[in-house]
């Protein structure tokens, strides 16, 4: 299969260097393999969308000469195709109505402090799809049990594994607010957009068994997933969104131009020496996929 590869960024703000190297590197990854690259924009959850972002990220890709192929592509349009897949799993059998509140789901966790697996209160309660004291219940995928394994190039095993009951958990689908889950979407959108290469921050490893969950109900198969290192400050922190400083914004007006921004971002990997200039064009003529990879690989 031909490689395909996307950035799918939420328009929730400017995006930072971090998601900027994280974009190069999709773009780099999928054009050294003569690939396809495509632009998502993850706008399902529309309260944390930015008037302007979608503006911004197409601004600063552009800057930076990380062209995409075909029109940029919106989750907010592709509702349609949600809905059809959320109503052939709830024919099958394979969702159930779970009207427990997050609340409730944060108190029973609360004592090991991790990530928390839904525990299946409600596979077994004959509950209605209908609102229940106005309240709709959100819609969730049984999960077989057993291992959830994805293909991993950056791992050294060459893949991750998930259990299914213990790591993973019941995922929910649809919202109780009526909102498609962004592990539906994205699963959908992988396998119906031919996406064969993801690459992502490491933050986002935890959403690839919900999601390969879904790609196994739909017969799918996945993606490999390239999950990255993310860009920290002197102080170890990772960058967030609301660091306005550490935008390309700043950078402009600091007198920093394209090939300088992308000699940075490259250095700060080890890709090129510290100060050094190029387009994203020249970084892409100058590596190779084993090259890259092994860089990535390396501690620290
Ligand atoms: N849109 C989400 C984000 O920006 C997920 C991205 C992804 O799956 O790559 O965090």
């Amino acid at each position: 299969m031909a490689a395909c590869g996307r950035y799918a960024p939420s328009p929730t703000g400017r995006l930072h260097l971090g998601n900027l190297r994280t974009a190069l590197l999709s773009w780099l990854i999928t054009r050294l393999q003569g690939g396809r690259w495509l632009l998502r924009i993850d706008d399902l959850d529309t309260p944390r969308n930015r008037p302007g972002a979608e503006a911004s990220i197409v601004d600063d890709l552009s800057w930076l000469g990380l062209h995409w192929d075909g029109p940029l592509i919106r989750q907010s349009e592709r509702r349609g195709i949600y809905a059809t897949v959320l109503s052939r799993l709830r024919r099958s059998g394979r969702l159930y109505p779970c009207r427990c509140s997050r609340r409730m789901l944060a108190d029973i966790s609360a004592p090991h402090g991790a990530a928390p697996v839904y525990p299946g209160f409600c596979r077994e309660r004959a509950g209605g799809w209908g609102p229940l004291d106005g309240r709709l219940p959100s819609w969730r995928l049984r999960l077989s049990p057993g291992p959830l394994c994805w293909p991993e190039p950056l791992a050294e095993a060459g893949e991750c594994c998930l259990d299914a009951a213990t790591q993973v958990g019941d995922v929910v689908l649809r919202r109780a607010d009526g909102f498609i889950a962004y592990h539906l979407a994205t699963a959908v959108d992988e396998l119906s957009l031919g996406i064969t290469d993801v690459v992502r921050g490491e933050d986002l490893r935890s959403a690839t068994a919900p999601q390969l969950a879904v790609m196994r109900e739909l017969d799918g198969t996945p993606p490999r997933y390239w999950h990255l290192p993310l860009w920290r400050n002197a102080e170890g922190q990772r960058l967030s969104k609301r660091d306005g400083g550490q935008g390309l914004e700043s950078l402009r007006e600091q007198g920093l131009d394209a090939p300088a921004a992308v000699g940075l971002m490259a250095a700060s990997l080890g890709l090129v020496p510290p100060g050094s200039r190029l387009s994203s064009r020249e970084l892409l003529e100058e590596l190779s996929l084993e090259q890259l990879r092994a860089v990535l690989m390396a501690p620290g």
